[in-house]
């Protein structure tokens, strides 16, 4: 199955394009991640919608336009949701320091924020939202989420975002601190792509 990806990240085309391969080698499932400058680009949407799935399907339905007849979309929509700040950043965790969008930036807040937070009180969730649409107006939602705690300050120089403050439940590791390969069968992403991957494999779509 080929997806169009309304994203205009290269790291998501990337790293979906490797799970692909892993569900592919795995178990047979082929899906092609197809970025969305083979289309032209992304076309720029401002994600307002409060949720994890109602971001993804504004970004899916802003590159449906460019799509050739018949074509599937897939957007992503991710965050990491602090239980001692009612979930927050949550659907904000791109812009947590501000507009710009900064990651280093919206760690040291994270950081900043936690500071007086006591051990027990510091569980919190990866989560991910993959969005499937088709040419008919079908929509597909699979959710991945990994909990895990945040430390106090920032181990590990791999990965992304948040990813120096957190440690996976069961997991003595931040995600900065693991191979790409250990995160990549543990995060909220590959959760949420396996059930997207079982889909495919159920689905008759080629
Ligand atoms: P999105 O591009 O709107 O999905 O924003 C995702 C934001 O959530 C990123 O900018 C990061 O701040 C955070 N985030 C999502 N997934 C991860 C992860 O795997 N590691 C670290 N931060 C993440």
């Amino acid at each position: 199955m080929k997806l169009f990806l309304a994203s205009a990240n290269p790291h998501n085309a990337a790293e979906l394009s490797a799970f692909a391969k892993a569900s592919e080698e795995a178990a047979g499932v082929r899906i092609e991640i197809i970025p969305a400058q083979a289309v032209g680009g992304m076309p720029p949407v401002v994600e307002d919608a409060g949720t994890f799935v109602g971001n993804a399907r504004k970004k899916a339905q802003a590159l449906r336009p460019c799509l050739p007849a018949g074509a599937w979309a897939l957007a992503d929509d991710s965050g990491l949701c602090v239980d001692a700040l009612a979930g927050r950043p949550g659907v904000d965790s791109a812009y947590f320091a501000g507009p710009r969008g900064d990651g280093a930036a919206n760690l040291a807040q994270l950081i900043a924020v936690m500071r007086k937070v006591p051990e027990p009180e510091r569980s919190a969730q990866f989560r991910c939202v993959l969005l499937v649409t088709g040419p008919d107006a079908q929509e597909e939602i699979f959710e991945g989420s990994c909990g895990g705690r945040l430390l106090h300050g920032p181990r590990g120089r791999a990965g992304f975002g948040y990813d120096p403050l957190f440690v996976p439940n069961g997991r003595e590791q931040t995600f900065a601190e693991m191979d790409a390969e250990l995160k990549n069968r543990l995060s909220h992403r590959a959760r949420a792509w396996a059930r997207l991957a079982e889909w495919v494999r159920q689905s008759s779509i080629a």
